[in-house]
C-alpha cells in the first residue's frame, strides 16, 4: 500500500494518523493509486513552525536567486510533463489532453514568476518637501498558506506557490485531500529545484483538521484559497479576525450571451466546450447560455450535435473527449442537479444521467446534459453543479440578456457570441464578471494575464499575471530626509 508522506522541514515524513482515505481513479474504481493519512493537528503545527523558522534565511536570499529556483522547478515539470500529466488523468479523472494543457499552463506561471523575480520593483514618488526621498519596496509577509482544490491540483498550486516563494514567502501547501498524488510530485519537483529546507511544506488531511489548524495558527500572516464559496467565505471571516491576508477564489456559474446576429456553429461549439470540457468540472465551465429566441432553436439543436457526438471514457485512452466528475460525492450532486432540473419543469434536451456500458461500470460517468427553457429562478439557473449540466435560458432581446446573466451571486467568467460592435461593448461594459470573452469560450486564461473573478467569486487580489505578486508582498513606504538638520516651516 503506498501512502502519502508529508513534506516538513526539508524531510518526507510518513503521518502518526491511523485515519487513512484512498486516492481512487474516478475512472475506475478498482484502481486505487494510493492512501492519504489525515494529519494531525500537531503536525500541522509543525509544518507552520518550519515555515516560520525558514522565513528569516528565505526572505534576506535575493530575490532573483529565488527566482532561479523557481526558473529551475519550471525546467523540471517540463522533463516530467508526460509522467505528470498521466498521473493528473488517473487521480483526477480529466483526458490526457487537457491534463498536458494544464502542465503547459503550470511551467509558464511558473517561468512568468521566475523572470518576477527581477521585477520586484518599487516606486520612486517627487517629494513635497526639498532634499527629501521618497519611494516604496515590496516586502514578504512571512508564512503563506495555499490551500488548494482538485480540480487544477498541478495548476492551481504552482500559480500560488511560485509566486509566494519569488516574493520570499515561505510556504505551508495543504492540497485538496482527492488529489494528494499530484501535490506529492510537485513538492518533490521543488525540492529537486534546491528549495531549502522548511521553505516549502507540505501537509496532507482534512480541510476541517489540517485546514482549520493552518487557519488558526497566529504565524500563517496571509492564506491564499482557492475553493468552494462555503468554504472560502467561512475561512475569510476566520482569517480576517486575526489580522491575516486572505486571498479567495471561489465558485462560478458562468453565462454565455448569443445574439441573433452571431455565428451560431461558432457559438454552439464553444459554448459546448465551455460546457463539457474538463467535465465541466473547471471554475469558468459554461454553466447558463442566454439565447436569443429568434434563434433558440436552431442554437440548441446545434449544441444538441455537439453534445452528443462527445466521446465519454477513461481520460487516459485515446480519442475521448471527456471524462468522469472526480469521485461519489461530486457524482452524486451533479445527478442531484440533473434530478432538480427535471422536477422544476426544464426541458431535457439530452444527456440527462449515467451512460450505459460495461466501460462506464466502474467510473463515476454522467451523460453531457443540456436543459431548454430553463427559467432564472430554477435551481439548475442559479446554482453551482461543477459537472457537465448546461443550461439554456431564452430571452426577448440583449437588454433581458443583461438582466439575466447578472442576475447571479457569482462573477468569474462570461462570453458574447455576436458581431455587433455595439452590443458587444456594452456587454462588455455591463457583465458583472472578473473576466470576459468575446467569441470565445467562457474558460481559458493566459499566465501572464491575471485571473479572478468579482461577487460571491473573488475576495483579495486578482491572481497570475502583472497582479500576481501583490497578495504576496506588502509595500514599505520609506522617506530619507537629506537636509541633515530640523526642519523649519508646517509640517503635516
Ligand atoms: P472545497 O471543498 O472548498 O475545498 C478546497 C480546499 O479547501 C481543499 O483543500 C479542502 O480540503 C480545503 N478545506 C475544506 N474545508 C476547509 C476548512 N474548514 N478549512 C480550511 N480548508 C478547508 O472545494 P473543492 O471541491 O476542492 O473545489 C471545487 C470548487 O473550487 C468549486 O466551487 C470551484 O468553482 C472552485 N474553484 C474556483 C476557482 C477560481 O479561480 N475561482 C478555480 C478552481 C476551482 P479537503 O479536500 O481536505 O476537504
Amino acid at each position: 500500500m503506498h501512502v502519502y508522506k508529508n513534506f516538513i522541514n526539508g524531510a518526507w515524513v510518513e503521518s502518526v494518523a491511523e485515519k487513512t482515505v484512498p486516492n481512487i481513479n474516478p475512472a475506475n474504481t478498482d484502481d486505487v493509486i494510493g492512501h492519504v493519512k489525515l494529519s494531525t493537528r500537531e503536525e500541522t503545527r509543525a509544518a507552520v513552525d518550519a515555515a516560520a523558522a525558514a522565513f528569516k534565511m528565505w526572505r534576506s536570499t535575493p530575490a532573483p536567486t529565488r527566482g532561479k529556483i523557481v526558473a529551475r522547478a519550471a525546467r523540471l515539470m517540463e522533463d516530467h510533463k508526460e509522467e505528470l500529466s498521466q498521473l493528473l488523468t488517473r487521480e483526477e479523472g480529466k483526458t490526457l489532453a487537457e491534463s498536458r494543457g494544464e502542465l503547459q499552463r503550470s511551467i509558464n506561471v511558473a517561468d512568468f514568476c521566475a523572470g518576477e523575480s527581477r521585477r520586484m520593483n518599487g516606486e520612486t514618488i517627487p517629494s513635497e518637501l526639498p532634499l527629501n526621498f521618497a519611494y516604496t519596496v515590496k516586502q514578504p509577509i512571512g508564512v503563506v498558506a495555499c490551500i488548494t482544490p482538485w480540480n487544477f491540483p498541478v495548476a492551481i498550486p504552482v500559480w500560488k506557490i511560485a509566486p509566494a516563494l519569488v516574493a520570499g514567502n515561505t510556504v505551508v501547501f495543504k492540497p485538496a485531500s482527492n488529489t494528494p498524488g499530484t501535490a506529492v510530485r510537485i513538492v518533490e519537483i521543488f525540492e529537486e529545484a534546491g528549495i531549502p529546507k522548511g521553505v516549502l511544506n507540505l501537509i496532507l488531511g482534512s480541510g476541517s483538521t489540517v485546514g482549520d489548524e493552518i487557519l488558526s495558527h497566529p504565524a500563517v500572516r496571509a492564506v491564499s484559497f482557492t475553493g468552494s464559496n462555503e468554504v472560502g467565505i467561512r475561512l475569510y471571516e476566520q482569517v480576517s479576525r486575526r489580522g491575516c491576508k486572505a486571498q479567495c477564489e471561489m465558485g462560478g456559474k458562468n453565462p454565455v450571451v448569443v445574439l441573433a446576429d452571431a455565428d451560431m456553429d461558432l457559438a454552439a461549439e464553444s459554448t459546448a466546450q465551455g460546457a463539457f470540457g474538463s467535465t465541466g468540472q473547471r471554475c469558468t465551465a459554461t454553466s447558463r447560455v442566454i439565447v436569443e429566441e429568434s434563434v433558440a432553436d436552431e442554437f440548441v439543436e446545434r449544441l444538441r450535435k455537439k453534445a452528443e457526438a462527445m466521446i465519454l471514457g477513461d481520460g487516459s485512452k485515446p480519442g475521448v473527449h471527456m471524462g468522469p466528475s472526480v469521485d461519489e460525492s461530486q457524482f452524486k450532486t451533479v445527478l442531484h442537479y440533473i434530478n432538480a432540473g427535471k422536477e422544476d419543469g426544464a426541458k431535457l434536451v439530452c444527456g440527462g444521467g449515467q451512460p450505459e456500458g460495461e466501460e462506464f461500470a466502474k467510473g463515476f460517468f454522467v451523460q453531457p446534459t443540456i436543459f431548454d427553457h430553463v427559467k432564472p429562478d430554477m435551481r439548475i439557473a442559479r446554482e453551482e453543479i461543477f459537472g457537465p449540466v448546461l443550461s439554456v435560458l431564452r430571452v426577448k432581446d440583449f437588454e433581458q440578456a443583461m438582466e439575466y446573466a447578472n442576475d447571479c451571486e457569482y462573477g468569474l467568467s462570461s462570453s458574447i457570441f455576436s458581431n455587433d460592435a455595439n452590443y458587444i461593448y456594452r456587454f462588455i461594459d455591463e457583465i458583472e464578471t472578473g473576466m470576459t470573452h468575446v467569441n470565445s469560450p467562457t474558460t481559458g486564461g493566459e499566465a501572464h494575464i491575471p485571473f479572478g473573478g468579482i461577487k460571491a467569486t473573488g475576495i483579495g487580489e486578482r491572481e497570475q499575471g502583472s497582479t500576481a505578486l501583490d497578495f504576496y508582498t506588502e509595500i514599505k513606504v520609506v522617506y530619507v530626509d537629506y537636509t541633515g538638520r530640523k526642519r523649519e516651516g508646517n509640517l503635516y
